[in-house]
């Protein structure tokens, strides 16, 4: 519940809707993942939220996923159950973990996702390295609140031979109108960096949401510069929340229901269209919707 996805208004209605309506079970998940990839031919499932570790059947769905082909199963989390997590998982099972780590400091951190929990974090971490499943980090950087733990944070991810990603701040959900005073941007971060280490970039995958660099000391860092630096163009994302619904794009207010069972295959293509419509051509508009609620 970090505060730039959730006020009290968005746990609020987030609360409502759960009670009011049941999300799918583990299994009807899986099988509906698998009836996408049917058409999708899926290189990756990025299970994600909210936050995937309250899912209390997260480890029977990594495991049905990873048993039914899905060639790359991935998790994005802010790390407070993560130790857990991993206590039941192998290798095999999680092809890398993203971990979101907003600050190294206690009270900055606090700040942000209202929980003291840094060094709770940073023993999930160690735990899925322990076990060879790498991690990247994912750090929000928000000006007047974080831009001082883009260095600690870069240096922290050299510690332990991981990649950090930084995020520019999205406009979305409650921040939707009020993003652009507290965006820190790409250049913004570059210059932070830059003032003590020599960078160069490096080439940029198709599809990918984060330009890359590599620092003089060899550390590896990207930023995803949602608005400075749009990747809309070859964005290759779909996205289905755990009621079956499917959004083409993260700006998209608008679900598709793809849970009914007896949906045939010709309606399920169209509504996979319909989804693939949503995208947007150059950038990306913004939505009412918070990250938690669409899944970020
Ligand atoms: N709860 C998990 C976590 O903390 O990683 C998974 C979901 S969270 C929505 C995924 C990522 O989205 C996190 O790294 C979070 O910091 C980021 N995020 C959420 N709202 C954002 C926003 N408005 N702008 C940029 N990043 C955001």
């Amino acid at each position: 519940a970090c505060t730039y996805c959730v006020n009290e208004e968005v746990g609020i209605k987030k609360q409502e809707t759960r009670n009011k309506t049941e999300g799918l079970k583990w299994l009807e998940l899986g099988e509906l993942i698998l009836k996408l990839n049917q058409f999708l031919k899926l290189e990756t499932v990025r299970l994600t939220g909210g936050e995937p570790t309250l899912y209390h059947d997260l480890v029977p769905l990594i495991k049905y996923l990873k048993a039914n082909e899905i060639p790359a199963v991935k998790i994005t989390t802010n790390g407070f159950l993560l130790k857990n997590l991993i206590s039941k998982l192998q290798k095999e099972d999680l092809h890398s973990i993203n971990v979101s780590l907003d600050a190294l400091d206690e009270d900055i951190f606090f700040r942000i996702s209202k929980r003291r929990s840094v060094s709770r974090i940073i023993e999930g971490i160690d735990a899925a390295l322990e076990k060879d499943i790498p991690v990247k980090l994912n750090a929000v950087i928000i000006k007047g609140v974080n831009e001082n733990q883009i260095l600690p944070l870069l240096e922290f991810a050299a510690t332990k031979k991981v990649a950090i990603r930084f995020l520019e701040l999205m406009n979305m959900g409650h921040i939707h109108d009020a993003d652009q005073k507290a965006i820190f941007t790409e250049d913004e971060i570059l210059n932070v960096i830059k003032a003590k280490y020599d960078i160069t970039s490096l080439p940029r995958k198709p599809g990918a949401t984060a330009n890359y660099w590599q620092t003089s000391s060899g550390q590896v860092f990207g930023i995803i510069a949602n608005e400075s630096s749009p990747f809309c163009g070859d964005c290759n994302r779909l996205r289905l929340d755990s009621y079956g619904n499917i959004y083409g794009c993260l700006s998209s207010n608008e679900p598709i229901a793809i849970a009914d069972s007896a949906l045939g295959q010709k309606e399920l293509r169209e509504k996979l269209q319909n989804a693939l419509a949503q995208k947007q051509a150059i950038k990306f508009k913004g939505s009412k919707l918070s990250m938690l609620e669409i899944g970020g």
